[in-house]
């Protein structure tokens, strides 16, 4: 008889929990995954995949406009939020399929229910099942963050805009971060009125603030309306079921639906770390060290539960790292620096490395090219936007500290561009290379 069910019990079934289980799986571990929600977790279910998806179906209303520009005639043009929602939510579906497929393939036994942890070698399930294993993987992931102010609870957050009854013909997102702006732009392009409440009069933080306040602009030209140093003071909803927001002005805001997008907090509670001595940090993130071990020597975490990069490629990072270390015989830690990053604003905006003020301030002396232009694409729309392309330059060195665009397509760029910041290169080894012309990646060899 084993001594334990599993080599591995892996809880949460997203993008670092399902990775850890199938590599774990391939070096020959005996896997068990729990999931209460639904395989595939944030980033597919609710979270990247079908934010881009809808990026993308939004962007039509400006790229049918160009259409006419070039000649087309499109008659009729109307859009239908319930047909759009419906094909995004039936390509999650079929994604949500795949993973599940990948799990079987990989003979990892999957308990669609919460599991919880019982002890350092043991978790219980909501069915009341006690499963032993060797090794806990705990990749729950992050909920949104929901602020404490009267009538929250007619807000609704990232998790629930994917299922809208209706498209929102007003709408007010709270937050200057990833998802406020992402949303903000995604109901703009689809003709919503959108206000963006933010309570300091920075968005977007982490990103470098030229390349910001660019988005910035665009953003208000294309109407959005930005309410700097404000706060949400209450939601009250009304008998025709519409919201009136008081911002603590003289008069409340009239809209259909209101968005939190306030920051994520790692989903810990209720988890019984308390039965395996699981230490968590300020935030009730997990404290975990390179390996991805926490205060228990039988139990890791990975991803958005240990607070440590709210990414996804990061976390499918941790999980593989975390199966090579404990079953491929091969310990492996994650580098954490140059993880280059993009927000699906419209335009976007993409950024690797340090932001000039980073650079100022770590390196001193830095140089600062850049390219302010207008991209082809753009000519025959009614809006002059303009994209900028940012590289910040160590002076002693030469090496390319960071490179920050915003423009179309700047996150396809910007990966290619997070390459040559990762190898070390110089600002000579753009300028030694040809540029690929008419395109607007050429700008990065023409920094001047
Ligand atoms: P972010 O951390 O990006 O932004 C949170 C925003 O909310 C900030 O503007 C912050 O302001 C503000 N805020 C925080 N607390 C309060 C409060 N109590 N009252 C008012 N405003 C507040 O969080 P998101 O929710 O947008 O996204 C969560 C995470 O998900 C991101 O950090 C990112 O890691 C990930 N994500 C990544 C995406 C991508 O890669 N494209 C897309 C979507 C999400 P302040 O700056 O003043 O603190």
């Amino acid at each position: 008889m084993a001594e334990f069910n599993y080599d591995l019990f892996v809880i949460g079934a997203g993008s670092g929990g399902v990775r850890a289980a199938r590599i774990s799986a391939s070096h020959g571990a005996k896997v068990a995954i729990a999931e209460e929600h639904r395989v595939g977790g944030t980033c597919v279910i609710r979270g990247c995949v079908p934010k881009k998806m809808l990026v993308y179906g939004s962007m039509f209303a400006e790229e049918l406009g160009h259409a006419e520009n070039y000649g087309w005639t499109l008659a009729d043009k109307s859009f239908d939020w319930p047909t759009l929602r419906d094909f995004v939510n039936g390509d999650v579906d079929r994604l949500e399929g795949l993973y599940g497929k990948t799990l079987e393939s990989h003979e990892v036994d999957l308990y669609a229910e919460r599991a919880t942890i019982a002890g350092p070698n043991s978790v219980r399930l909501a069915s009341g099942r006690e499963i032993t294993a060797k090794y806990i993987l705990i990749a729950v992931g992050s909920w949104p963050a929901m602020p404490d102010f009267p009538g929250v609870e007619h807000c609704i957050s990232s998790n629930e805009v994917f299922h809208l009854e209706e498209q929102p013909q007003c709408l007010m997102v709270m937050g200057g971060g990833y998802i406020a702006m992402e949303f903000a732009g995604i109901f703009n392009a689809l003709g919503s009125e959108v206000t963006v409440v933010n309570r300091s009069d920075r968005i977007l933080r982490s990103y470098d603030e030229q390349i910001v306040e660019r988005m910035l602009h665009i953003a208000m030209g294309r109407g959005i309306d930005f309410k700097m140093h404000s706060q949400i003071q209450s939601v009250e909803k009304t008998e025709d079921g519409c919201l009136l927001v008081d911002l603590g002005g003289a008069n409340k805001q009239r809209v259909d639906q209101v968005l939190i997008a306030t920051g994520r907090t790692p989903k810990t509670a209720g988890l019984g770390l308390e039965n395996a001595g699981v230490e968590l940090g300020e935030k009730g993130e997990i404290k975990v060290d390179e390996f991805n071990r926490t205060s228990c020597s039988s139990i890791y975490a990975v991803g958005d539960v240990t607070d440590r990069v709210q990414l996804t490629p990061v976390a499918i990072r941790e999980g593989h790292a975390f199966a090579d270390t404990v079953f491929g015989e091969n310990p492996r830690t994650i580098d954490y620096d140059h993880i280059p990053s993009a927000v699906f604003s419209q335009p976007p905006l993409a950024g690797v490395g340090l932001t000039e003020k980073q650079a100022r301030q770590q390196y001193g002396n830095v140089k600062v090219y850049s390219s302010d232009f207008r991209p082809m694409k753009n000519i025959f729309s009614p809006h002059a936007e303009r994209g900028l392309y940012k590289m910040i330059v160590d002076e002693a060195s030469e090496k390319v500290l960071g490179i920050h665009m915003i423009g179309p397509e700047s996150p396809e760029i910007l990966q290619v561009a997070a390459v040559a910041l990762k190898a070390g290169l110089t600002k000579q080894a753009f300028d030694d290379t040809v540029a690929l012309h008419p395109s607007m990646a050429e700008e990065l060899v023409l920094l001047k």
